[in-house]
């Protein structure tokens, strides 16, 4: 096993492997070079602009209230940002007092 091999991007495979200077997936069939750019890196921005990125500590600008459920995320609550998501619900973010949840971009400001 090649320990330096990343997880596949479209499918988070652990079993990727390298052929010279190609990763491959064996579950997708997807092949990338890690040597080029990474085009598509996220690039996620609060409400004032800030670009935000993992560890980055949260305020909410508004009550949100969750999809799916009666729990409203109160105005000021303090969130961090676990990971960056593609889509309209781009932050994963741990919110203090609630847990985990998909909160967009927009209604956040960097704290
Ligand atoms: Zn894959």
């Amino acid at each position: 096993m090649n320990e330096s091999a990343p997880i596949c991007p479209k499918c988070e495979s652990e079993y990727v492997y390298q052929d010279q200077t190609l990763f491959i997936c064996p579950e997708c069939n997807f092949e990338w070079d890690p040597t080029e750019p990474d085009e598509d890196e996220l690039i996620i921005k609060d409400i004032y602009g800030n670009r935000l990125v993992v560890g980055d500590k949260l305020t909410l600008i508004k009550d949100l209230r969750v999809k799916g459920s009666s729990i409203v995320l109160k105005i000021g609550s303090k969130a961090t940002i676990k990971r960056l998501l593609d889509g309209d619900h781009p932050l994963d973010c741990k919110v203090e007092g609630y847990g985990d949840m998909l909160i967009k971009a927009d209604k956040v400001k960097k704290a």
